[in-house]
């Protein structure tokens, strides 16, 4: 007999609600840089779980670059008539500020990894990956119908068996820059080795690297003295630290070019707006100049001080250099009420749970942005200990 999809999403729910694991939306009826007030609550609460980690998405210069357009949208895709003077431009300063031949835009870094695998993988290839790997980039894979092979996290040996064991066909390994949920660098120099060993070309998802690391903030390929060579494509994001939405592959002009013929994610979708291009490109520009090195140089200390004042309290972080401050719970109700409780003293962070984490691997994903004052983070400090009870928790 037929299932009924109504009464098949009926079971699920029930079972996501005795798991604690329903996901819900919070309303933001207001923001001002790290401050912002949700719908139905009286106070202001201090934002610890956005990705503005340089505060540019309310940045005087990039407000007005998006005001100064004169189009709310790009009325078709790039290769009919969406592709503007801002679109052009805004490749242009990416590829000068990534040191890249070419620059392809997409409307989101998800569907450029979609778009990316599709467009270059197929039946008898392999896509090597971390585990830890952000969502899009393993359902790229899964699209694309080649042989897809995961090796344990930051393990680059583990890369190269994977590779070993599939000698025939192209090959891409692909990795994230920074992992989004843990925060921590993969070992960039080692998997770019293990890929020219083994003829496989690397990509690198440079989201939560692009504008806060590296030498101009060009990310985490260039904090690892890497460039096209070595790393033949890559992603930076628009919607983390350069504050916007959209996103851009960058490399090698010959498999940039058979992106823009053949990635579908790019062909068959409406063009990012213009107003958001020409925002990316003042973002673009305050990141590679002296503002964006100020804007850095606080973020790391931020990150230092907020560190530093974890383990004086006791609280056992995940070993992580950047924004991304995990602390581990291990368990769902457990990551849920310290969110709630922090919240009740006028903290937003979020908890994060399966299947966005691996099982087990449910915690508060803090993220630090340079335009958090000290004393706001010693702040949170101290709530996190009192909602925590400042142990660690056993196990994760
Ligand atoms: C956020 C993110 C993406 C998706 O980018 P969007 O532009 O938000 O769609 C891709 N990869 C990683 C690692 C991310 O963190």
């Amino acid at each position: 007999m037929r299932e009924r999809l109504s009464d098949r999403v009926a079971a699920l729910r029930l079972q996501r609600e005795s798991a604690h694991r329903t996901r819900i939306r919070r309303i933001v009826v207001r923001r001002e840089g790290v401050r912002c007030k949700l719908q139905g609550s009286v106070r202001w609460l201090l934002n610890f779980c956005s990705n503005d980690y340089l505060g540019l998405s309310q940045h005087p210069r990039v407000l007005a670059a998006l005001r100064d357009m004169d189009a709310a949208g790009s009325t078709a895709s790039p290769l009919v008539c969406g592709h503007t003077v801002a679109h052009a431009r805004l490749e242009e300063a990416l590829c000068d500020w990534q040191q890249a031949p070419r620059a392809l835009l997409f409307s989101s870094g998800h569907a450029a990894n979609l778009a990316v695998l599709q467009a270059l993988l197929g039946k008898g290839d392999a896509c090597v990956q971390d585990r830890l790997n952000h969502a899009s980039l393993i359902d790229g894979a899964r699209l694309s119908g080649c042989d897809f092979r995961r090796y344990p996290h930051a393990d680059a040996e583990g890369a190269a068996r994977q590779l070993a064991a599939h000698p025939e066909g192209a090959a891409l390994l692909a990795s994230d820059g920074v992992f989004s949920m843990d925060g921590d660098l993969a070992p960039l120099r080692e998997l770019a080795v293990v890929a020219k060993t083994h003829e496989a070309t690397f990509y690198v998802d440079d989201a939560h690297g692009a504008g806060v690391l590296g030498e101009a903030g060009r990310g985490s390929i260039a904090a690892a003295g890497l460039s096209v060579a070595d790393v033949p494509l890559r992603l930076v994001t628009f919607g983390k630290a350069l504050g916007g939405a959209g996103a851009a592959v960058l490399g090698a002009a010959d498999l940039v070019e058979h992106l823009l013929q053949t990635a579908r994610g790019a062909i068959y979708s409406t063009a990012l707006p213009p107003a958001q291009a020409a925002a990316t490109q003042a973002a673009v520009a305050l990141v590679r100049g002296d503002e964006g090195e100020a804007l850095r140089a606080r973020l790391r200390g931020n990150i230092a001080r907020f560190r530093e004042g974890a383990a004086a309290r006791g609280l056992a972080l995940l070993p992580s250099e950047t924004a991304i401050q995990p602390l581990p719970a291990g368990d769902d109700a457990r990551a849920l009420g310290w969110s709630a409780a922090l919240e009740a003293r006028g903290y937003w962070v979020g908890a994060i749970r399966p299947p966005t984490v691996p099982e087990g691997g449910a915690r508060l994903r803090i993220t630090l942005s340079a335009a958090h004052a000290g004393g706001q983070i010693d702040g949170l400090l101290d709530a996190l200990a009192e909602s925590t009870g400042g142990q660690a928790p056993e196990g994760r």
